[in-house]
């Protein structure tokens, strides 16, 4: 099984820096292993201090010039680069499944999710300015000017590294910053890919800088001094350790991190609406997804209907090669996620949650991939763990509430503050929640993506900061004020 003829496609895994590739890095090599198969795919080399200065040091050089294109010149390269991300978008879907084993179904729509992005952002780039401010008491023209940090470090997640760059790329590069790009050890091939695909569209060398690299390579590139601002995604705890890198030289960050995000449920929902997205949060990329719903709070007059549901759309789920359009969700990404997620279904029954299905790993011809299989527990308790900590895995936890307010003090029980979820057919409900929630996005009755053109990112330890539309462009300039006497 496993299309392991895609391995065809790898791109060379040497560091982008300026328009150099390194094929040896300090930092040593990393075996990426097919999370599918469990077995290697090759080797890629990672960036140490050394490299991370040098790559620093070109988007440094890079700058001025970047910063100082005229917009229409910024827009037209990143309009080309979208064109390019279409025309690769089968080779960059394969090499996404083989970067972190996503089905080819999901992974499909990432390059033309991130094209989407990258075009969205291009039409700013042509519409950078500033505004015209009164000031008083003494006669002068006062306005702002909108610049560019300068060098923006980003580290993308390994769960969606295509999206990633689309969400985070665009904005900063239209805004007219250069960048450092860390890709996640455990899946660096489709950002490689997009590294060449940023030199093939013309981008002057150094705006765009490519250095997989581990946890090292991450700190040395957060710490440094020549780093005007940082975006991370990935793990609250990995941010913190970015936040006290971070604070030696007060580099700006955002950060975009976990979340637990529920999905309410209630009486008067079109279940068959729902029904049709009623495990998104485990299916999507095998529950690893940052803003999948993997709560499912439902109100006690539809409880056991819902109950019976779930455990019938479960049942016939297609799980397995993550190469086959048939398949709908493939493994986790490698086994310390398996360790962590079977950890963590064990420990579920103490609590008093009621196992519905799954709740082990899948034998026979996936027995050497990282399969887990969709599991459903019910009656999990708003303090139980399964309720409280992100398993980042195939496994959903089912509450029931009675009220409106009981469900919503339940959604927003958690540390997090990333997404919500309402299913209800009363208009007024439909807004009083989506107000009650203190997430930073809401999705009543569906779910169809993130669209370019909104606002995305958390609150509370889900993150700060804002990727998406206007406030995405924001989050990657500053404004500087001018005072002219008249
Ligand atoms: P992680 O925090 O373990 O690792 C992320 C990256 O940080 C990796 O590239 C790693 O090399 C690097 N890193 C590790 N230690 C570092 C250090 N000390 N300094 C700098 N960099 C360091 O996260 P992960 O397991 O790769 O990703 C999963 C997490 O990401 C989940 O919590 C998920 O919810 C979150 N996530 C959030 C979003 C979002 O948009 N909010 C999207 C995807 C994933």
């Amino acid at each position: 099984m496993i299309a392991e003829a895609a391995l065809g496609l790898l791109p060379d895994p040497s560091l982008l820096i300026g328009d150099r590739r390194l094929a040896e890095a300090s930092g040593g090599r990393y075996e990426h292993i097919y999370a599918a198969t469990g077995r290697p795919t090759g080797t890629i080399p990672l960036a140490g201090e050394a490299e991370i200065d040098l790559a620093v040091a070109a988007a440094r050089a890079a700058a001025p010039g970047w910063a100082s294109l005229p917009g229409d010149q910024r827009r037209n390269l990143l309009l080309r680069f979208a064109s390019l991300l279409e025309q690769e978008a089968d080779t960059l879907a394969r090499l996404s499944v083989i970067d972190n084993s996503i089905a080819i179904g999901i992974a499909k729509y990432g390059p033309y999710v991130a094209a989407d992005s990258f075009r969205y952002n291009a039409g700013w780039a042509d519409k950078i300015g500033g505004e015209v401010i009164s000031t008083w008491p003494a006669a002068a023209l006062d306005y702002t000017h909108d610049e560019p940090y300068g060098v923006v470090a980003v580290i993308v997640p390994w769960n969606g590294p295509v999206y990633a760059m689309g969400m985070v790329l665009g904005p900063v590069l239209a805004a007219g910053n250069t960048v450092v790009v860390k890709p996640p050890e455990l899946a660096p091939y489709a950002v490689l890919r997009l590294g060449e695909l940023f030199l093939q569209a013309g981008f002057p060398p150094g705006v765009v800088n490519i250095v997989p690299g581990g946890p090292a390579a991450g700190a040395a590139l957060t710490a440094h001094p020549d780093v005007d601002k940082i975006h991370f995604t990935g793990s609250g705890h990995t941010a913190q350790h970015i936040l006290a890198n971070a604070a030696k030289r007060m580099t700006p960050v955002q950060l975009e991190l976990g979340g637990k995000s529920a999905s309410l449920v209630f009486d008067d929902a079109d279940l068959d609406a729902f029904s049709g997205q009623a495990l998104a949060g485990i299916v999507n990329n095998s529950g690893q997804g940052c803003i999948n719903p993997t709560r499912l709070l439902v109100q006690s007059g539809i409880y056991d209907a819902v109950i019976e549901r779930l455990r019938g759309i479960a049942d016939v789920l297609t799980v397995g090669d993550p190469t086959d359009e048939a398949t709908v969700m493939g493994p986790v990404v490698d086994q310390r996620a398996v360790t962590r997620i079977m950890g963590m279904v064990g420990r579920a029954g103490a609590c008093g949650a009621r196992l519905l299905t799954g709740g082990h790993r899948l034998g026979g011809a996936l027995a050497d991939g990282y399969f887990i299989a969709p599991t459903v527990f019910a009656d999990v308790p708003p303090d139980a763990e399964l309720a409280q900590t992100e398993v980042f895995g195939p496994v959903l936890a089912v509450t029931r509430f009675d009220t409106e307010e009981q469900g919503v003090a339940i959604a927003n029980g958690t540390v997090f503050g990333l997404a919500g979820y309402c299913w209800t057919q009363d208009l007024k409900r439909a807004h009083r929640v989506a107000r009650s929630l203190t997430v930073g996005n809401v999705w009543i009755n569906g779910f169809t993506g993130i669209p370019a053109s909104v606002p995305f990112g958390g609150n509370r330890q889900s993150g700060y900061g804002r990727l998406g539309g206007i406030h995405g462009i924001r989050e990657f300039l500053r404004p500087k004020n001018v005072w002219i006497a008249l």
